[in-house]
């Protein structure tokens, strides 16, 4: 069996008898091998695993510090970090019973369901308890708001930080959340995440550098909610239409259609493009004019007249720390304002904004073509051709 090098094991018995067991140092992305013989009469016996200690992180994720850490405020726990993996083991019902104390103020979810059932300990202490498969693929705990609110059929769980809660208030995310996942599911395809009528959002640490998606969860970084990401221009006039741009790299991006990140290519100007025509279809077609494809046209045009990008031969002259500045600033503009001008006039080549939303739908539902070289100008041009 393999388990967080972190714990230490100090008894194993099998119906009762010690059962002897050898623990090897090969750590392996946060896992340490420890092995022992069982006898031959499997069933219906008691096995008996005592463990204790502090998880420490593996190699791959010690950097961003973002799985299996401990604090007072946010539990990251990965499978062996909470239980040990059994290998040769196989069960086909979900028999077992998980109870876990915590302090009274953190929020816990157990394989991405929100623990219910608790004792208060009256000590600052509850203790949590849920029935679950054995097999446990993520604990978390934090100091979470959770809102639950329904898209016809899909119930959603919204899970945010309570540091964010006047934030999310504010801004009306909660409304956004619904006007989005209704936009972009009707025009390009269901939310991948959400195949059952179960959505759970959630709000990870700051650590996690974006988000993630599985069946029924869809989680972003910290900073997506954060003040400093929601008034970035670049992605939309105003905080909300920001959270529009990050939920829609729910279909743009490696949760979705994963796009190839070429000088005049990436998910990003797919993104603002989209927020574009949502932001025109709640705002109006004047304001969409103003804050997007004039903002877009005047931050090109500025791109254009630059002296360097005229006399690229000047660039190559600049030490490198300017060369760099100017070309990140350049990749950016082409990003973010270029190629959503680009696919803007592409709209209009192809005959109109349905005709574009049968095409972008058609690059959502073939996302599995692009899973490993990503989806990329030519790939567009071909399809919208
Ligand atoms: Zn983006």
């Amino acid at each position: 069996m393999r388990l967080n090098p972190g714990y230490k094991i100090t008894k194993m018995t099998y119906n009762g008898e010690n059962v002897p067991f050898r623990t090897v140092d090969d750590d392996i992305n946060g896992k340490r091998s420890t092995y022992f013989k069982l006898p031959e009469d499997l069933y219906h016996k008691t096995l008996v695993i005592e463990y204790s200690g502090f998880p420490t992180q593996g190699r791959y994720w010690a950097d961003s510090m973002v799985q299996d850490t401990i604090d007072h405020d946010f539990i990251s726990l990965s499978t062996s970090a909470v239980v040990p993996i059994l290998d040769n083991y196989y069960s086909t019902h979900d028999s077992a019973v998980i109870d876990i104390t915590l302090p009274d103020n953190l929020t816990p979810f157990l394989n991405y369901t929100q623990m219910t059932d608790f004792t208060d300990n009256g000590n600052g202490t509850k203790t949590w308890s849920a029935a679950c498969s054995e097999f446990v693929s993520d604990f978390t705990a934090g100091y979470y708001c959770i809102d639950n609110f329904s898209i016809g059929e899909l119930n959603i769980d919204f899970a945010y930080g309570t540091a964010y809660q006047e934030i999310v208030e504010e801004n009306d995310i909660q409304q956004t959340i619904i006007e989005i996942l209704t936009y972009c599911s009707q025009h390009y395809g269901e939310l991948w995440a959400a195949e059952n009528n179960h959505l759970l959002l959630r709000q990870e640490s700051s650590m996690f550098g974006g988000g993630y998606a599985l069946h029924g969860v869809s989680t972003w970084f910290e900073m997506v909610l954060a003040p400093d990401t929601l008034s970035d221009t670049d992605k939309g006039a105003s905080a909300t239409e920001v959270f529009i741009h990050e939920m829609i790299h729910q279909w743009w991006g490696g949760l979705g259609l994963d796009c190839a990140q070429e000088d005049l290519w990436s998910s990003e100007g797919l993104t603002v493009y989209s927020t574009y025509r949502l932001v025109k279809e709640k705002y109006g077609a004047l304001y969409a004019q103003q804050y997007y494809v004039d903002a877009w046209k005047n931050a090109v045009d500025s791109q254009n007249r630059s002296f360097y990008n005229r006399h690229p031969e000047y660039l190559e002259l600049l030490p490198e720390l300017y060369h760099t500045q100017i070309n990140s600033s350049n990749t950016s503009i082409n990003w973010y304002q270029r190629m959503p001008l680009m696919i803007l006039k592409s709209e209009e080549l192809v005959g109109g904004k349905e005709k574009m939303d049968e095409i972008l739908r058609q690059m959502y539902t073939d996302q599995d073509l692009f899973r490993e070289n990503g989806f990329g100008y030519t790939d567009f041009c071909i399809i919208a051709d």
